[in-house]
């Protein structure tokens, strides 16, 4: 069986540009479970010839700002759930967010891999500002442009050593 990758993240920060850029040219799977599971995407990618299976988590934008969280909460707990590693993608546009920090919180207890993404990092003045991610407590992250593909090498490099 193939690994599990998911990339969780708020909205807008770049999970479905770089979860394309992944599965570049498969089919990506869309659950035909409904319920819960109705809005994550699943695609096949592979790196230096490891195969793994991405998890695209989406989450509706619901009425209130508070629905909108739980959801979000909800689909980054099941997607760790069944994933071996997490890409959690910030986006350095905007800088570090209040559901950011909460997300992160999530994260710091969770017995998985966990890869931050700073995405993107389209520039070397954004590569100077993508240092305030580490104060979300989670370590090294990957400056990385989902759009132009700069950085994902190296993240990958590290992200397939663990699957
Ligand atoms: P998601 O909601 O997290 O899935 O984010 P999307 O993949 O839908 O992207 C949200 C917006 O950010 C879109 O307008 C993308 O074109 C843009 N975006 C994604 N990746 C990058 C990037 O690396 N650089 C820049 N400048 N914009 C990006
Ligand atoms: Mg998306």
């Amino acid at each position: 069986m193939s690994a599990i990758v998911a990339i969780v993240g708020r909205p807008n920060v770049g999970k479905s540009t770089f979860f394309n850029r992944l599965i570049q040219r498969r089919e990506a799977i869309v659950d035909a479970v409904s319920g819960v599971t109705r809005d994550r995407h699943y695609g096949k990618s592979d790196w230096n010839g490891r195969e793994f299976t991405v998890i695209d988590t989406g989450g509706y934008v619901l009425g209130s700002d508070d629905v909108f969280e739980k959801e979000i909460d909800k689909q980054v707990e099941l997607a760790i759930g069944e994933a071996d590693a997490v890409i959690f993608m910030v986006d350095v546009e905007t800088g570090v967010t209040g559901m950011d920090e909460d997300v992160a919180k999530l994260l710091r207890r969770v017995d998985k891999p966990v890869f931050l993404a700073v995405n993107k990092v389209d520039n070397p003045q954004r590569l100077q500002d993508a240092v305030e991610f580490y104060s979300l407590g989670l370590g090294e992250y990957y400056p990385i442009s989902s759009i132009n593909g700069s950085g994902s090498g190296e993240l990958l490099d590290e992200l397939v050593k663990v699957l």
